[in-house]
């Protein structure tokens, strides 16, 4: 099936006479008619549910329909795209680890490896996505475990070379671990292009109506672990939390990661999804391939209109030809990038401040990918606790505006932008 259909159907096939819509099961618990039944589960003798920490159908129908889309081998959803991409790398980075991350990711994202995951022990080297391959292959150690990017970063927009940065990780015996939350499926496969998960905030476009959070992880079934089981102990050599299991040996290139992730860290963590946001999740799915295609049109006819005013002092979005990465997204995007376009105003912070306040279609808040047009300004809001100079290493100038064009008629969009570019 072609993506489009995958949208639609993936992920839950009812039989003779059952729902059309897929169910919501929600049930925290499941009911086995002997002891010994459900000993076997816990046992991994048989496959089934217990307990909806671990796993629940609703949300491993909609987790199977992503992996669809992304063409991975398996995936599971979390709460959020926070917990997706802290469960991706800490199900292979642990204590004493080194990860090698892109400088332009999302700001939770940043602070999480920077911060949080400091605190753990783990230590990041950030390099830009436009290093050159010496600085890159400098930027790994004898603890690195993997490599991070986005696709399009939120909210540099800067584009990755994602084949030059797998390259370089399966150089060093590692995985590349890709933010795709951007692009989405629709517009980019990172794992056609080498990388080796991939994460997603499915509280963007996937859902696309601000309506649920979510996150999920995509394994792309190729990283040979057991090749670099030294690096690697957690998924080559025995969990004794989990009956000694040995998760690479278990279920092979194809199912050890999301498998560990599941069984070790949602268990312990428990950043699981409702099944009722997920069916929700399923609902906006189901549409995003009509819908991503039109907020990239948007945001194109938006991006040409700033690119021409005179008020505008600069503008990102790299379907503009002439933006610095257009070569880039015309090889890893042909199809479109995003709904996203950032742009600077004249007159600094402050001309950027009384722009928004006169916005009406647009409205300020910390979102993107809604069908609603949004706008932020970064360093005032998500950002502020970076310094100046972390915010341009970051790729988030101080007066950068991010604006997310929704699915409106795109020159209701551009009417309103001037109007508010005429109140400064
Ligand atoms: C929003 C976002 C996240 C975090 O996702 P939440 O669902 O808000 O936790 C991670 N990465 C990117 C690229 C994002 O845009």
């Amino acid at each position: 099936m072609r993506i489009e259909t995958k949208c639609v159907q993936s992920g839950y096939t009812p039989k003779n006479g059952e729902p059309r819509q897929i169910p919501i099961i929600q049930s925290t618990t499941y009911k086995y008619d002997t002891s010994e039944d459900m000993g076997k589960l816990f046992d991994l003798e048989a496959s089934g549910y217990f307990y909806s920490r671990l796993q629940n159908p609703t949300n491993d129908m909609v987790a199977q329909k992503i992996c669809e889309l992304e063409g991975g081998s398996m995936a599971m959803l979390t709460s959020s795209g926070m917990a997706a991409n802290f469960y991706a790398a800490f199900n292979i980075v642990e204590c004493g680890g080194h990860i090698v991350s892109s400088a332009t990711i999302y700001g939770g994202t940043y602070n999480l490896f920077s911060v949080t995951m400091k605190k753990m022990g783990i230590d990041v080297t950030f390099v830009s996505p436009d290093c050159t391959d010496e600085e890159l292959n400098a930027a790994f150690r004898e603890n690195t475990k993997m490599v991070f990017g986005e696709t399009i970063a939120n909210p540099a927009l800067t584009v990755l070379d994602i084949e030059r940065f797998a390259k370089a990780a399966h150089a060093h015996g590692v995985p590349l671990i890709i933010d795709n939350t951007f692009a989405t499926p629709i517009n980019c496969r990172p794992i056609e292009w080498g990388a080796d998960i991939v994460t997603h905030s499915t509280s963007k476009y996937m859902d696309g109506h601000a309506a649920v959070l979510g996150g999920a992880i995509v394994d792309g079934g190729k990283f040979d672990w057991m090749k670099y089981k030294d690096k690697f102990p957690g998924l080559c050599t025995p969990d004794e939390s989990y009956h000694g299991i040995i998760y690479a040996e278990k279920y092979g290139k194809e199912g050890a990661f999301i498998n560990k992730a599941t069984a070790q860290l949602m268990r312990d963590f428990g950043s699981v999804p409702s099944p009722q946001n997920s069916f929700m999740l399923n609902l906006g799915l189901e549409s995003l391939h009509v819908r991503v295609p039109r907020h990239c049109e948007n945001a194109q006819k938006v991006a040409e209109f700033l690119s021409e005013d005179p008020r505008i002092a600069w503008v990102n979005y790299c379907g503009l030809p002439g933006d610095k990465y257009y070569e880039r997204a015309q090889k890893y995007l042909p199809n479109g990038s995003c709904g996203v376009v950032s742009f600077g105003v004249k007159g600094g912070r402050k001309a950027a401040e009384t722009f928004m306040k006169y916005l009406r279609v647009a409205a300020i808040e910390t979102h993107v990918a809604d069908a609603r047009t949004c706008c932020l300004h970064p360093a005032s809001t998500t950002h502020r606790q970076m310094n100046d100079e972390e915010l341009i290493a970051g790729g988030v100038s101080p007066d950068l505006i991010r604006l997310s064009c929704g699915l409106e008629n795109s020159q209701d969009l551009i009417d309103d932008i001037d109007q508010a570019l005429s109140k400064i």
